[in-house]
């Protein structure tokens, strides 16, 4: 193809991100164990099952299959550490968080690609949403976790959780439900779906990494018939949240009746996406795009009914139609693609199934007019007119790229349609008079509501939903209370004698070390100790985990890379992770390469501070060098921007140094 060509076409050009770190990972870990009490263990059974690509149809890797027995290992590690980590100080909770979080960040491209290759939904969505959410809510839950104490005052964690996660959004939502269950002081057991378990098998490898004491997260994969029911059916679990289909959550609440277990569900929808008249069409259209055909349309809140005023929907339906006509379906890790693969063979012949007969029942079907990847499982875009309100696909949740659509004369008539489902989940208004949205909105009966939006999700903002989609929040300050209960209702628990201080901590290599607490200090080299005192009681504090940064052209910048490498001392102990330069710095590398010092960071300390023998002594095993070889430059604070600024003159060669420049020392973990 050459220049004018692209010029008429105006084709995207080839921009696959590479799954080869991924491949490496994936290769170097299995077949992976069951992660119970801190430790990777061989499940009970001995069975292994595969998990499959999306697609290529083609497996993966291998995952432990995990039975009762493994399940009651979990329970009984999560209800040991429930006891110290419940009454471990907001604070030092929330540094845990705090560092899962940052972690979540320095690995966050290696996640994004693994979701895709395991979920088969866009690298697009993966890169932009899934992983910054999870960042994000891990974040904003240790927010939560210092503040307990003084803003629910009477509460008390609810003990030890089990968790069961779908596999639309596998890391988001275990972020969902461990974010605040950690935050509140529970410990967890969480099952992620059949289909994929990979992410959280990365999640479990990054608690690991940032020494989370044992038993507080625990992870088991395998099949519902024997870990989900043995983990609901627990009677050392005190609470169930679950994220899935309608069906297993009403077995879920039969289950748990009576049993004194505290429950949230998340289920499913069939969200109505209503159009007036005097909207934006263009931004409309967009807004579908982002409603059905984002994760195709694996969304419990998909905007799955298109309702749209009768006057404008000739109008509408056309420029839909002209824009799944330019819809690119294919490789999930193809920058370019809008919809991926559908998640398993299973899920794809549901939607096959409900489409025909969505024909049959006398809907107009309509799909654009290019083909499908053969390999692997895809279903192309699909739009439904002439649907009446009463059919199968008009109330049955596909969870496929499926949209069916209805008209409506006025307002009252668009709110009679939209609530005409047994679920109430979502809802979008799309209108340009602000009135009418906001008339229209709180009489739809929905747990969500958007205004000239959709899909849009942020950790302080409440989600979930009533009717068949469940009770219970997830996220924001009502999310919380999931996972709390008043103190008067066990009114022993919160005395029964329980350790207050942690003795130990685990090192970034998941071993356990015994913490002394007036002997961890400032020269500590690890990020694990620091000792502080919290209401009399000598607590082992995890250090504030710093993130690492680049330096380039005279400044901190983050690793836009998404992959870290692990920093190791002379002795081989993990001192750190730094991110991994990538194609964008080779430049900057040629330039570093060629400048006289160099200056390996730039950062806020001051002479005085007792960073700054932590500093040498840092930049001397990076470089391993003496302390005295690695001598540290410190300008007179002039003026501020002179007194953040430090250089460190090493020893090497001048690859060295540059070599500095781009995977930067553990230092800047210390900023
Ligand atoms: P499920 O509801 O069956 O699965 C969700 C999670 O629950 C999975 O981890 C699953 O494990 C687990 N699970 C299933 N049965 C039990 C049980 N009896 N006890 C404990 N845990 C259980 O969803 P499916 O994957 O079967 O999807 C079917 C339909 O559900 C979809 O077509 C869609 O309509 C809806 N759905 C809705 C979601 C939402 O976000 N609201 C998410 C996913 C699905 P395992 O994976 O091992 O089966």
């Amino acid at each position: 193809m050459n220049v004018m060509e692209i010029y008429e076409t105006m084709e995207y050009g080839p921009a696959p991100e590479s799954p080869t770190l991924v491949l490496d990972w994936l290769k170097e870990h299995q077949p992976f164990g069951l992660f119970i009490n801190g430790q990777w263990v061989k499940p009970a059974s001995g069975n292994y099952l595969d998990t499959i690509n999306p697609s290529t149809g083609k497996p993966l890797a291998q995952v432990a299959a995990a039975n009762s027995n493994d399940v009651d290992a979990a329970v009984a590690a999560a209800r040991v550490a429930a006891e110290t980590w419940s009454k471990t100080p907001g604070h030092t909770r929330a540094r845990y968080l705090y560092a899962i979080a940052r972690h979540i960040q320095k690995h966050s491209r290696l996640l994004a690609v693994l979701e895709s290759m395991d979920n088969g939904k866009p690298i697009r969505e993966t890169r932009d949403l899934d992983i910054p959410l999870v960042a994000r809510h891990f974040y904003y839950h240790a927010g939560w976790a210092q503040l307990m104490a003084s803003e629910l005052p009477g509460y008390e964690p609810v003990g030890v959780v089990g968790q069961i996660i779908p596999w639309n959004f596998p890391l988001l939502m275990l972020s969902w439900k461990i974010a605040p269950a950690l935050a509140m002081g529970n410990t967890v057991v969480l099952k992620p779906a059949r289909y994929t378990p990979l992410t959280a098998l990365k999640f479990a490898e990054i608690v690991q990494e940032i020494g989370l004491p044992p038993g507080v997260v625990n992870i088991l994969t395998g099949e519902a018939s024997q870990v989900g029911d043995a983990l609901v059916l627990h009677p050392g679990v005190n609470k169930i949240a679950f994220t899935g289909s309608t069906d297993v959550g009403r077995t879920l609440r039969r289950a748990t009746a009576g049993s004194g277990k505290k429950l949230s569900l998340e289920l499913g929808g069939k969200s109505p996406f209503i159009v007036f008249d005097d909207a934006d069409l263009d931004s409309v259209v967009e807004g579908v795009v982002d409603a059905i055909w984002f994760n195709q349309g694996q969304v419990c809140c998909a905007g799955s009914r298109l309702l749209v005023q009768e006057d404008i929907a000739d109008r509408l339906i056309n420029k839909l139609r002209a824009r799944m006509e330019k819809l690119r379906i294919g490789d999930p890790l193809d920058k370019a693609v809008d919809i991926g693969a559908i998640v398993s063979s299973a899920q794809l012949q549901e939607i096959q199934r409900l489409v025909a007969q969505g024909v049959e029942e006398g809907a107009v079907m309509w799909q654009p007019s290019w083909a499908c990847p053969t390999e692997g499982y895809f279903f192309p875009p699909t739009l439904f007119t002439n649907v009446s309100p009463a059919t199968t696909i008009a109330q049955v949740e596909i969870f496929g790229p499926v949209l069916v659509s209805m008209t409506f004369r006025t307002p009252a008539e668009a709110v009679e349609l939209a609530n005409n489902t047994r679920y109430g989940l979502a809802a979008s208004v799309w209108s340009e008079n602000i009135n009418l949205a906001l008339d229209v909105a709180p009489k739809l009966k929905a747990g969500t509501v958007w205004v000239n939006c959709t899909n849009l999700f942020d950790a302080s903002s409440g989600f979930g939903g009533y009717r068949e989609s469940g009770f219970g929040r997830e996220g924001g300050k009502e999310g919380l209370y999931e996972y709390v209960r008043p103190m008067w209702e066990t009114s022993s628990s919160s005395s029964n004698g329980l350790p207050i201080a942690i003795e130990s901590t685990h090192s970034s290599d998941g071993s356990e070390q015994a913490v002394s607490t007036d002997e961890a200090g400032e020269d500590e080299m690890d990020h694990t100790t620091v000792s502080e005192s919290f209401n009399g009681y000598h607590l082992a504090l995890p250090a504030i985990d710093r993130t690492p940064k680049m330096f380039i052209n005279g400044k901190q910048v983050r690793p836009d890379s998404g992959y870290s490498r692990d920093v190791y001392d002379p002795r081989g102990h993990v001192i750190g992770q730094v991110g991994e330069g990538n194609l964008l710095l080779r430049q900057h590398m040629r330039q570093a390469a060629g400048h006289p010092v160099q200056h390996i960071t730039a950062h806020r300390f001051s002479t005085t501070s007792p960073r700054t023998s932590r500093y040498v002594k840092q930049s001397s095993l990076i470089a391993s060098c003496s302390r005295q070889a690695a001598q540290v430059q410190i300008p007179p604070p002039k003026c501020r921007q002179l007194s953040r600024a430090s250089s460190v003159t090493l020893p090497g060669p001048t690859s060295t140094r540059a070599l500095c420049i781009v995977r930067p020392c553990v230092e800047s973990c210390w900023q």
